[in-house]
């Protein structure tokens, strides 16, 4: 089968995945033999993809929004044909401490699509059974793949901030899962402010129904009930914190962040404000995001490329020149 395959995080050049043919998988017990429709570009593909998460495989296939069907491995539950999606959780112990206590995206030995098995950026993927998810048949293959996991764990990041019906939300960054959960929070009655570099993410925030949109430098004009952080930076924690009321919550959805700076305790943190890390998801994290996407009709905005282009789209992704969220076509 096709399949882009990283050779080296060292190698520094453009084209870092390589477009080769490899064995397809051998269906193996509990899994199914999915053939890849669509595949989600995630920025977390670039931090593997650059070292700065540790390699966990030699050879490694990314991708891990998978949109696929059943060809193999069918089960009475999950019959051959059946569309299903799956995203970076592709697996967990279920013996640990957090598995057992109602955390699986804390696991600790978790298993992890296009990183630590191959993932969605080649022509077949083997997924557990009990780690892919039915699509609601509303959404096309191209529009379901950036749910799996800008969108999971977009709405993830809701919940960890603690969001209510109505509460006043900052967005700080506006990228692929942003542009997902703010469809979300329009659905719950939310006032959104957006602060994002980019005009073209800043007009497309405005279309989507935010009640102010900045510069990643401007103050929202006015106190935050709780926010959410998308970009890789620290300065964002620090600039999203200086814009929240007394007791809110800032939900920092970045696996990887630059640094921490240094910042006035007395004046951001104090009063009971909190930050907090969102990490990975859970399977009922998936069904709930998946069931209120068909039920508010969610349409991401995508650019589409083709398997042999992954490079480009992952640049285009490095340049923030992708409104809404790139997805490969197969
Ligand atoms: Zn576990
Ligand atoms: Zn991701």
């Amino acid at each position: 089968m096709k399949a882009a395959v990283l050779i080296s995080p060292q190698d520094l050049s453009p084209h870092r995945l390589r477009i080769s043919e490899v064995p397809k998988p051998e269906l193996k017990p509990g899994h199914v033999l999915l053939h890849t429709r669509a595949c989600g570009v995630c920025r977390t593909d670039l931090h593997i993809i650059d070292g700065e998460l540790p390699p966990r495989q030699e050879g490694i296939i990314p991708g891990h929004q998978i949109v696929g069907e059943i060809v193999d491995g069918a089960t009475t539950e999950l019959p051959a044909g059946t569309r299903v999606g799956v995203s970076w959780i592709g697996g967990v112990d279920g013996s640990c401490w957090y598995c057992q206590h109602g955390f699986e995206n804390l696991c600790d030995s978790p298993t992890f699509t296009g990183y630590s098995v191959n993932g969605g950026y080649a022509e077949y993927a083997l997924a557990r059974a009990d780690f892919v998810f039915p699509l609601p048949t509303a959404l096309d293959d191209l529009q379901a793949a950036p749910l799996l996991c800008a969108g999971i764990i977009g709405f993830r990041s809701l919940r960890v901030a603690g969001i209510e019906q109505g509460e006043r939300v900052g967005l700080f960054g506006f990228g692929a899962s942003a542009h997902l959960a703010i469809a979300v929070l329009r659905a719950w009655k939310c006032e959104v402010y957006v602060s994002t570099r980019g005009a073209s993410h800043r007009q497309l925030a405005a279309a989507l129904g935010a009640a102010w949109v900045g510069k990643e430098t401007d103050r929202p004009p006015a106190k935050l009930d709780r926010a959410v952080t998308f970009a890789p930076s620290g300065d964002v924690v620090v600039a999203a914190l200086a814009s929240l009321r007394k007791g809110g919550i800032v939900a920092v959805n970045a696996i990887h962040l630059d640094r921490i700076p240094e910042f006035d305790y007395d004046a951001l943190l104090w009063g009971e404000r909190q930050v907090r890390s969102v990490t990975n998801m859970t399977r009922s994290d998936a069904r709930d995001f998946l069931q209120i996407a068909a039920e508010i009709n969610l349409r991401p905005k995508i650019t589409i490329f083709p398997l042999d282009r992954v490079n480009d789209a992952l640049a285009a992704l490095r340049n923030d020149l992708i409104d809404g969220a790139a997805v490969i076509a197969l």
